[in-house]
């Protein structure tokens, strides 16, 4: 079985097989651009790999050296040749990109002889000595795991004691006493000497990339970014090309549009005299593409049509790594850019106005996760004009926030954990960081560029970041950072604006963010193509009318116990629990009454005839009673009865296990003229607005259904209190009663209630709670020990679990639909809002999804992706 394939064997439709990187250098290849030849290592290997307990298995290394024998004779170039010694980078790269995750060893193959030959070959003694210390750094933190730290400090210590400044200042006698020492950091590991033969450095750093697949960071990125574990890493061995050999060389990274506004330029960043990872890693602040313009003109005019050439050819934003060598382009990966939210609308849109790609390719291209970062805060002018700011870096990512810093992933992690709003302040951030990076509401760094680690991460995250900021010292050993001269000790509150780069002291408070004309384009576009309405879960005007500026059809949920636990409204609330008798209950329900009228008719009048469901109340009775003794005190005075008495009437009350108790349509049982009540004020309220020439279509949904007789015996009272009132009023009105379809048994009878309900909404987190047996309240104690084991593969109450909830959902539908063709049937509660759970509502023909207003556009866009 061939697992092993030259650049020229793959293309990038076998990413499964050759990994993302592998399968665009075999593209770039096949298109003619300049590609330094080598090979890919398939995914098929990491898995035999993994299976022969992580030992690269007979028949591979067979291959490998197969391979190695047609690379000598494509390049000319030989393994452990002292005249002419080939040298490879060895690249790890999984179907997804996972920008910073995997390790990547360059110049492998020399050894104490071949970095004579390179320096003879090359008349540069500097550059060959300075490409075997990278080697000796690289391999030993990758394959041996030795500390980057160990490295790194002997460098410092040969520059602080020469009065370097950069790197570029060591000498080529600097470079080999700085290769000996590192040679005696691994006679001092436990591993001893650096291998010298160049076949074993190389299946040490093959096993190595295969290993990594399985190192935390990885899997911290995967599970962020909801990655499957199993897809496995390929392998690419290449030629070296040398950015390091020289003035006329130098190292870069490009975007053929700008990644974080959109713009259509070509962006990127380019160090002179470097080697790849100096410009990702943020360890020297590069330059421009105008140094390389300047540098080579020529090779500037052949780099712009290479680039515009693959964003032609893979019809999307492409990011390119590329090295000059003498003055000759070299293109060592393509893939898809990471784009801010702002920049994928735009890039999305201009392409369309281009003619490059079709609308519902458009659609696709957005991430609706993504773009509910376009609708985050940002510092009003009027805010920023009144302050000055402490230091600008680099806008590496939008975003307005604030918070307290902190200086390492684990000092952030700990702060966030007590609930603490934080800000990752680094001097530039490695992919240990990431675990810090996902608490935080901002990233600043003091080095590293716009496509630093950093600035890549924070991008894709949507987490304001700024970068580079040149006037930033961080003292990690102090845990302190000084701006401008002034220090600021851990725990200090900053605000950080991604928009401009500014950093400001204090916490400054941030706005709504202004409508992006391109997304309004979007949702047009993916409103036209979605199957399923998208509706609003509001409890308030003000929710509701936001989520109407989104483009909500209407609401699908309004909780009516949350307008209860107001705070003049919660003493009127507790009255009517704590009345022990159905004459003590009228006048609190009056006062009520007359409130949750006018609550409605906001409501309703915001709606303009659009479709307002309200649920009834339902949370357990004791969420409303007084909690302790204090607040028995305070109620039993406000109510005007002892505090012995009003113990008694608690003690009545409590459950042992509220969330299955007296809640929901069981309280319309008990206590019929709540729910009464709410029926009342949402008719009388809606009769205002029909007087008034309004359109308003009431839809009533009960919560909590099991059977069909507790359906049949609340509607009927709500039926005959709505008849009288409409007989009072001498007038009609079309109204919906529906029911929540939340309880597990509701989705087997479901052909039942379908005769009585005049439509369904499935409460997904009661029906996930009930299904799994799974608490919500106290899952954190062992989901995430399920997620690690990979017993589950998402957290249920974020994505569907479509094996098990989801088919008792189809079910229900399947039964509603046998009973009454036109059943409409929506999905309320958080999963209506999750992208890849709309997916699977598509497919099982729900009508609309109700989700909170900031994710109304996501949804509206993924129901048009479900839609193509
Ligand atoms: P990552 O996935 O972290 O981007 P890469 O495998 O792309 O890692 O390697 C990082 C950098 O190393 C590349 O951007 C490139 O500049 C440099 N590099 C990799 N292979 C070669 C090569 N054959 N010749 C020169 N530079 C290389
Ligand atoms: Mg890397
Ligand atoms: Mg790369």
């Amino acid at each position: 079985m061939q697992q092993i394939y030259f650049f020229n064997e793959g293309r990038r439709d076998m990413r499964s097989l050759l990994g993302g990187k592998g399968a665009n250098l075999a593209e770039m290849t096949h298109l003619g651009l300049p590609v330094p030849q080598g090979f890919t290592i398939s995914t098929v290997a990491c898995h035999e790999y993994e299976k022969n307990q992580n030992q690269l298995p007979t028949a591979l290394q067979a291959e490998i050296v197969q391979s190695l024998e047609r690379l000598e004779a494509i390049t000319d170039k030989k393994f452990n040749s002292v005249q002419t010694p080939l040298l490879v980078s060895v690249r790890s790269g999984a179907a997804i990109s996972m920008p910073g995750m995997m390790d990547t060893i360059l110049n492998l193959g020399l050894n104490d002889q071949t970095v004579i030959g390179l320096a003879e070959q090359t008349h540069n003694e500097r550059f060959a000595w300075d490409c075997y210390r990278r080697l000796l750094q690289m391999f030993g933190n990758v394959v041996y795991g030795m500390p980057e730290q160990n490295f790194e400090s002997v460098l410092a210590d040969f520059k602080r004691r020469n009065g370097y400044r950069t790197d570029l200042d060591l000498t080529a006698a600097d470079l080999k006493a700085i290769v000996g020492r590192f040679q005696e950091l691994y006679l001092e590991s436990e591993h001893g000497a650096f291998p010298q033969a160049p076949e074993k450095q190389l299946s040490l750093a093959v096993a190595a990339v295969f290993t990594s697949w399985q190192n935390s960071r990885a899997k911290v990125y995967r599970q962020l970014h909801h990655i499957d574990g199993n897809i496995g890493t390929a392998v690419n061995v290449q030629a070296m090309v040398f950015g390091n050999s020289g003035a006329d060389s130098g190292t870069g990274v490009a975007f053929t549009r700008d990644p974080v506004t959109g713009e259509k330029k070509v962006f990127g960043e380019f160090l002179q005299n470097a080697q790849g990872e100096d410009v990702v890693s943020g360890v020297r602040t590069p330059q421009g593409l105008s140094a390389m313009e300047a540098m080579s003109p020529q090779a500037y005019q052949q780099f712009l049509t290479a680039v515009a050439k693959l964003e032609q050819h893979y019809h999307d934003m492409q990011d390119v790594e590329f090295t000059l060598e003498h003055g000759k382009l070299y293109f060592l990966q393509t893939r898809s850019g990471k784009r801010t939210a702002k920049a994928a609308v735009k890039i999305a849109v201009d392409q369309v106005n281009e003619g490059l790609i079709e609308r519902n390719a458009a659609l696709l291209r957005v991430d609706p996760e993504q773009i509910s970062n376009l609708l985050h805060p940002e510092f009003a002018a009027a805010t920023l004009a009144a302050q000055t700011p402490l230091t600008k870096g680099l806008p590496a990512s939008p975003g307005a926030a604030s918070g307290k810093i902190y200086f390492t992933a684990a000092s952030a992690k700990a702060a966030h954990e007590a609930g603490e709003k934080v800000i990752l302040v680094r001097q530039d951030t490695s992919p240990e960081d990431i675990a810090g990076m996902v608490v935080s509401e901002a990233i600043v760094t003091s080095r590293g560029g716009m496509t630093s680690h950093a600035a890549v991460v924070a991008r894709g995250m949507g987490k304001c970041g700024v970068v580079g900021c040149a006037h930033l010292v961080v003292d990690q050993e102090k845990q302190q950072v000084t701006i401008n001269g002034t220090v600021f000790p851990e725990g200090s509150e900053l605000s950080v604006d991604g928009a401009s780069g500014q950093i400001y002291q204090g916490l400054l408070e941030a706005t709504q963010a202004t409508q992006d004309e391109n997304l309004q384009t979007i949702l047009s576009w993916a409103q036209a193509v979605g199957q399923m309405d998208v509706y609003a879960n509001a409890d308030t005007p003000s929710d509701f009318a936001q989520a109407l500026d989104f483009g909500a059809n209407g609401i699908g949920l309004t909780r009516t116990e949350h307008m209860f636990f107001k705070a003049d409204r919660l003493l009127k609330m507790r009255r009517l629990i704590i009345a022990g008798t159905v004459s003590d209950r009228v006048e609190p329900l009056a006062e009520l009454e007359e409130l949750q009228t006018e609550d409605f008719y906001q409501l309703y009048s915001l709606a303009q005839g659009k479709t307002v469901t309200i649920r009834l109340l339902d949370p357990p009775l004791n969420e409303f009673l007084p909690h302790d003794a204090k607040e028995l005190a305070q109620v039993a005075g406000a109510l005007n009865m002892s505090v012995s008495a009003l113990e008694k009437r608690v003690a009545v009350l409590h459950e042992a296990n509220p969330m299955l108790g007296h809640r929901g349509s069981r309280l319309a049982v008990t206590y019929p003229d709540i729910y009464e009540m709410q029926v009342t004020a949402i008719i009388n309220a809606a009769l205002r607005l029909k007087q008034a020439g309004v359109p308003v279509k009431p839809h009533i949904m009960l919560p909590l259904i099991d059977t069909l007789p507790e359906l049949q015996w609340v509607k009927a009272r709500l039926v005959a209190k709505i008849n009288d009132l409409l007989a009072h009023a001498q007038t009609s009105l079309h109204y919906q009663i529906g029911i929540m379809v939340e309880m597990p048994r509701a989705c087997m009878v479901a052909d039942e209630l379908a005769t009585e309900a005049d439509f369904f909404s499935f409460g997904t987190n009661d029906l996930t709670q009930l299904t799994f047996g799974y608490s919500r309240d106290d899952i954190g104690s062992f989901l995430p020990t399920y997620l690690e084991q990979g017993i589950l593969k998402e957290d249920p109450f974020k994505t569907l679990d479509v094996e098990g909830v989801g088919k008792l959902m189809k079910m229900a539908v399947d039964k509603g639909r046998y009973q009454r063709r036109s059943l409409p049937i929506g999905v309320c509660g958080e999963l209506g809002g999750d992208p890849a759970s709309i997916q699977y509502f598509a497919e099982i023909g729900i009508d609309y999804v109700s989700v909170s207003p900031f994710r109304v556009p996501s949804a509206i866009l993924a129901c048009a992706q479900a839609a193509i």
